[in-house]
């Protein structure tokens, strides 16, 4: 459909092709930041804790999302987690594709409320369980920046 084209029937679908070009910043924010900044430097994960709520946030936030307390201080929870749930991806970010198809979890944190979604490493799907219990696979702290791919993913526990 061209933009000059009337629309005469508001029920038919409509749709124009293109691309509409984005850029954008992401900036982790202060709890982010000391977040990936402990990963890169120490290997391990921080939490925030709400004592009112009763309730642990992983990746760390700087207020807690139910009673807006500012949260200031942080608890190294570690590596250690839980596989919530799993599912099979066959593209990439970009719409491609996969040659091998990659496992993506939801993983929580030891015994925190909060978790990270990653790559299931090192692990075929049918070995993978509800609850099954995961280890963070880190990049070697040489190689790490301080970003999400400092963690290659999860995998089993040996
Ligand atoms: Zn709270």
């Amino acid at each position: 459909m061209a933009i000059t084209e009337k629309i005469t029937d508001t029920t038919v679908p409509t749709f124009w092709e293109g691309a509409i070009p984005v850029r954008y910043v992401y900036t982790f924010g202060l709890a982010g930041e000391k977040f990936f900044r402990t990963v890169k430097d120490k290997g391990t994960f921080l939490a925030t804790y709400c004592e009112e709520c009763d309730i642990s946030f992983v990746p760390p936030k700087v207020y807690c999302d139910r009673c807006f307390k500012e949260l200031d201080s942080y608890i190294d929870v570690g590596t250690l987690g839980y596989v919530e749930t799993f599912t099979l991806s066959f593209r990439n970010m970009d719409g491609s594709e996969k040659e091998i198809p990659k496992i993506l979890a939801m993983v929580r944190i030891g015994d925190t409320d909060g978790g990270l979604i990653h790559y299931l490493e090192g692990l075929e799907i049918d070995e993978i369980a509800i609850g099954m219990p995961v280890k963070a696979v880190l990049k070697p702290k040489s190689q790490r920046k301080g970003s999400i791919e400092d963690i290659i993913g999860f995998g089993p526990i040996k």
